[in-house]
């Protein structure tokens, strides 16, 4: 171990270099296996002190996604603390950037030429800008990342000089590679497709956990950069000791699916409490013990601030000192009264001028369940209690109401109440289970909840959504952009992305303009580590962007290799006449895209209609 090291680790910090070298790994390898070696490689050598901020740099995030802490640091911004650092004029970075394209590169590019130069000149980059060699520090992840989140603080007036200041401190203080990554870090282009599970792997193994028992600790409480903390400083005993938390979300229950209401009667005992399935936007709502509401997506972000209305609402309609509700918030017409489609939502999200769209887009709240009432965890009771606690709490309002719900013990009507739903500008419905093992399942995909949709009746398949892993060119009108996407469903055992089809119909022109500028930060030279694929793309990404698909069928394909040899060896299971819905689920990571089992599920169970047919 070198001097700088053993100083570093005594501090209980370590070289910023180090976790460089272990990303650079991570990029270069296409296998998941050798991912998951490398990350618990550097976990384990990690001091505990500093651990949370290694994995959070891994993850390319400087908190959990529902603190919703911003770096508010653009491109822009970016190459201004890079000139600052260097010397280099910002005409000539710009000019590199349009060369490259990727920021990193960019700024690996010109921190070298920068040392390459002083250190002709006999010194550093700062001596180079006239600074004494011995002010240079070598970074560690404890600075970079402090450094970080006191850039993401820095508000108010002249808070864009000083995030300049502090990036640029980074930069000039950076080798190459260090300096390539904090650009691509502070761009949000880290794109190394680690995720929360892949993380959470390489925990179990570092500190000798149960995969079931950490995953259960980061249901409730999903913060990755605490737990690995908690289990570095205090011990996996600590795990239990974590509670829900209001202000902290936890991971959503979330519903299987059937196509038949005999089907779902059947399977859930011959009765249920059926619900309205509203199509809007999932809301986990909050009410902190200092009376602060805060709203939660589906994703786990803090969208409050998109939700002033809803706020307002549910503070006047909940009553409670401490409460998690679960609604969906559905965007309606003022002046019919009807409601309109989940996009106007995300449309209403991405405005500037929230109280603008708050009048061009109102929305209502659909209150559907409680997860915990005054220092209460109410996730292990039934359904039924939860709804009565629901009820106790709860005064409906103009905005916000109970789902609209029935309990149902016959299939007809089942049947006519998922019409009624469907006339009514819902989904369908979403039937639960009315047992006393009903509980409140976070993280789970459950037959608890069952969901009954319209598009499982218009065509022989669901609506799927499936992730992008790869691209193919486009010819003739399509030149110039891609010809058709790979797509791929998740299986969650293995932490993998398997193929299912190529979709290239359902593109709209607009779509297909912009495909090829949504899809580029994520682009990657080789096939991604967690994706499993028997066909060459032309060009490969991340896994990250989720879009809705529907099909005619599932049939047998040697090509795919979904739930490969499961139905039949050396056969995959593929999509036949994939066409995008035009529904791009933003609101939906990778990992929650439609699962391998699903597909396999979806497929048996279309064999046995064709059989009884
Ligand atoms: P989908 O793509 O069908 O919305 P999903 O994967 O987002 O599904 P699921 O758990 O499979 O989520 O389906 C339930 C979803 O339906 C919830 O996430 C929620 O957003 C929405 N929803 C609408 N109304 C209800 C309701 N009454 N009860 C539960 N969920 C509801």
């Amino acid at each position: 171990m070198s001097g700088q090291q053993a100083a570093a680790t005594k501090e209980g910090d370590m070289r910023f270099r180090d976790v460089v070298k272990v990303l650079e790994a991570i990029e270069a390898t296409t296998q998941r296996i050798t991912m998951v070696k490398l990350l618990t490689n550097l976990l384990k050598s990690c001091p505990p002190a500093v651990i949370d901020k290694v994995v959070y740099f891994v993850l390319g995030d400087l908190r959990p996604s529902w603190e919703g802490v911003e770096l508010g640091v653009g491109e822009k911004l970016t190459m201004r603390a890079l000139s600052y650092a260097t010397g280099v004029p910002l005409r000539q970075i710009e000019e590199l950037y349009k060369k490259l394209g990727d920021l990193g590169e960019v700024a690996r590019r010109v921190v070298q030429s920068v040392q390459q130069k002083a250190s002709q000149k006999g010194g550093s980059i700062l001596s180079y800008l006239g600074v004494s060699a011995a002010s240079r520090k070598e970074l560690t992840i404890g600075r970079v990342y402090d450094t970080l989140l006191q850039i993401a603080r820095a508000t108010g007036e002249g808070a864009q000089d000083t995030k300049v200041k502090l990036l640029a401190s980074l930069f000039s203080n950076a080798t190459p590679e260090e300096a390539k990554y904090i650009a691509r870090f502070v761009v949000g282009r880290l794109r190394l497709g680690v995720a929360d599970m892949t993380i959470l792997e390489a925990l179990a193994t570092v500190f000798k956990v149960k995969r079931e028992e950490l995953e259960k600790a980061y249901h409730v409480y999903p913060d990755l950069g605490y737990i690995a903390k908690l289990l570095a400083t205090r011990g996996p005993q600590a795990l239990r000791e974590i509670r829900i938390t209001p202000g902290v979300p936890v991971q959503p229950m979330l519903a299987e699916r059937l196509s038949s209401a005999s089907e779902i009667l059947a399977k859930l005992g011959g009765v249920a409490l059926c619900e309205y399935k509203y199509d809007g936007e999932r809301a986990q709502i909050h009410r902190l013990p200092d009376g602060r509401i805060k709203i939660f997506s589906r994703r786990l972000e803090d969208i409050t601030h998109a939700y002033p209305d809803v706020v307002k609402y549910v503070s006047e309609a909940v009553n409670a000192r401490e409460y998690i509700v679960e609604g969906e918030i559905v965007a309606y017409d003022p002046d019919t009264g009807e409601f309109r489609p989940f996009q106007e939502l995300m449309h209403r999200r991405r405005k500037h001028n929230i109280a603008e769209a708050m009048k061009e887009i109102p929305v209502k709240v659909f209150l559907f369940d409680v997860i915990y009432v005054n220092g209460e965890d109410l996730t292990s009771f039934p359904l039924v209690e939860r709804r009565r606690r629901l009820v106790e709490i709860f005064s409906p309002t103009e905005n916000v109401e109970l789902a609209t719900w029935r309990i149902i013990d016959d299939v007809e009507e089942l049947e006519k109440f998922f019409h009624e739903a469907i006339s009514n500008e819902c989904e369908g419905l979403v039937c639960k289970s009315l047992k006393q093992d009903s509980v409140y399942e976070m993280g789970a995909r459950g037959w608890l909840w069952i969901k009954f949709k319209r598009d499982y009746r218009s065509e022989l398949t669901d609506t799927l959504d499936l992730v992008v892993v790869g691209a193919f060119y486009g010819r003739g009108k399509r030149a110039g952009t891609y010809g058709a996407l790979l797509m791929a469903a998740y299986d969650p055992e293995t932490d993998m992305f398997y193929t299912v089809c190529k979709v290239g119909s359902g593109f709209t022109d607009e779509d297909l303009a912009k495909l090829p500028k949504l899809l580029e930060p994520y682009r990657i030279p080789n096939k991604h580590p967690r994706v499993v694929s028997k066909l060459e793309a032309d060009v490969w990404f991340v896994p990250i962007l989720v879009l809705e698909i529907v099909g005619a069928e599932i049939t047998l394909s040697p090509l795919h290799t979904c739930a490969m040899n499961l139905v039949k060896p050396g056969f995959g299971l593929a999509i036949r006449f994939p066409r995008f819905t035009g529904r791009y689920r933003f609101d939906k990571r990778p990992e929650q895209a439609t699962t391998v089992k699903e597909i396999y599920e979806m497929y048996l169970r279309q064999r046995k209609i064709k059989m009884a047919e």
